[in-house]
């Protein structure tokens, strides 16, 4: 049975979140983060000392392995008290590692944890290759008993800083084959180019080259010829993290507008007692209700071994959309404030807006979600 009640422990990790996001002025720190599209790190590593990068974690490896539920109740909490959760989502990845990684590939991500560094992502995206994975042209070819990684990626989140990728590239010899590499990126033959974007700034992505990058066999990432297998499992709870990072910043800005409503008064009249703001006020907490159930609704079918097949793809284009227009309607309702000034909300109307495309597209979202619907009933 599913209920909506947290359990005594998940009660007792929001008490924490709230008691560290209320320990000093975040907003101020994020702000600058934000300024100079810096990892907040010192915040990321407060949040590993209560414990937050462990939830997934099994026990013999430090962790709490406390389960998606716990998660969502955690970033949901984090959300709404105005944190950049997109930046953790690395914090999850350290379970694929323990699966996929070789002995040393684990050890040297495993060294991380704990510090709030950034660690490592996956390398996909192409100029020629964006939705249309398959179209990659990045190569691997074995040489005198070595390997050689050539090829340009682009639009990779956290590269600008992270020690570690996992780059998917293709055999040259038989371009069926794709297979992803575990690269070092001190590497002198990888070359970095930061881009500047619109949102999620304190995260980088980077343009990167790879030309001629010795690798050894010992570097491949889980299996040859594994493709996208792996990336196909972990793209949904990918999609289902992002959503839940869309639905936490846009209840936070929720919030902010509708304590502003109750006390700015035009008109001789608090704002709030305008039907027309009312009205925002009744769609966006009806879509916050709505992200939320299914939110959690996924979140529990993680945990119970259930497939989130479409759910993932459907949590992130109705959260990445819903969220925006939450998020939109609070800056409408914040005035010049949420425009002009140093309002959290454009942060997160600007961070929302990128959702609809990383991760992948709102429109392939929909195709995924529109497929897998129509299969069950077949
Ligand atoms: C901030 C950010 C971070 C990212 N991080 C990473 C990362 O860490 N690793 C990584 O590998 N990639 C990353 N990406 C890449 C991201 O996954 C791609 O941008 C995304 O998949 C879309 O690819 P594209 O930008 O080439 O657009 P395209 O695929 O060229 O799409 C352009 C438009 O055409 C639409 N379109 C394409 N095909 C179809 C179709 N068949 N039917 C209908 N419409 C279609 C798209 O939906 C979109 O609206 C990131 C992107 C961004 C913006």
């Amino acid at each position: 049975m599913m209920n909506f009640k947290l359990t005594d422990e998940q009660e007792l990790l929001v008490v924490e979140i709230q008691k560290l996001m209320g320990r000093e002025n975040w907003e101020s720190y994020f702000k600058e983060c934000d300024d100079n599209s810096q990892y907040p790190e010192r915040w990321v590593k407060e949040l590993a000392d209560i414990g937050i990068d462990s939830l997934l974690l099994p026990e013999e490896r430090g962790g709490s392995n406390q389960g998606v539920v716990t998660v969502m109740a955690a970033w949901e909490e984090l959300g709404r008290l105005g944190g950049p959760t997109y930046v953790l989502y690395q914090l999850c990845n350290f379970n694929t590692v323990l699966r996929e990684g070789t002995p040393e590939q684990i050890e040297k991500i495993m060294a991380l944890h704990g510090t709030g560094k950034q660690m490592w992502n996956s390398a996909i995206t192409e100029p020629g290759a964006g939705s249309d994975v398959g179209s990659l042209q990045t190569t691997y070819t074995r040489k005198n008993g070595k390997v050689y990684l050539n090829g340009h990626k682009t639009f990779i989140t956290s590269s600008a800083n992270a020690p570690y990728l996992v780059v998917m590239a293709k055999d040259s010899e038989n371009p069926s084959i794709f297979t992803e590499w575990f690269v070092d990126m001190s590497n002198p033959a990888i070359k970095k180019e930061r881009l500047k974007k619109l949102g999620l700034k304190m995260d980088g992505v980077c343009e990167i080259y790879f030309d001629n990058v010795e690798l050894e066999e010992k570097d491949m990432f889980g299996t040859e010829g594994n493709g996208f297998l792996r990336g196909k499992d972990e793209f949904n709870f990918e999609r289902f993290l992002t959503a839940v990072c869309d639905y936490g910043n846009a209840l936070c800005a929720f919030e902010d507008a509708a304590k502003y409503a109750n006390q700015r008064v035009q008109f001789g009249e608090k704002i709030g007692r305008f039907q027309l703001i009312q009205e925002k006020f009744a769609l966006m907490a009806m879509k916050l209700a709505n992200m939320r159930n299914m939110l959690y609704e996924t979140a529990w079918k993680c945990d119970n071994g259930q497939s989130i097949l479409p759910e993932g793809a459907m949590c992130k284009y109705y959260c990445a959309n819903a969220g925006f227009e939450v998020v939109d309607q609070a800056m409408q309702v914040l005035g010049g404030i949420g425009i002009a000034g140093n309002h959290r909300v454009s942060r997160f109307w600007r961070d929302l807006r990128v959702d609809r495309v990383a991760a992948g597209t709102d429109e392939m979202m929909i195709l995924t979600a529109g497929r897998q619907v129509l299969k069950k009933y077949r």
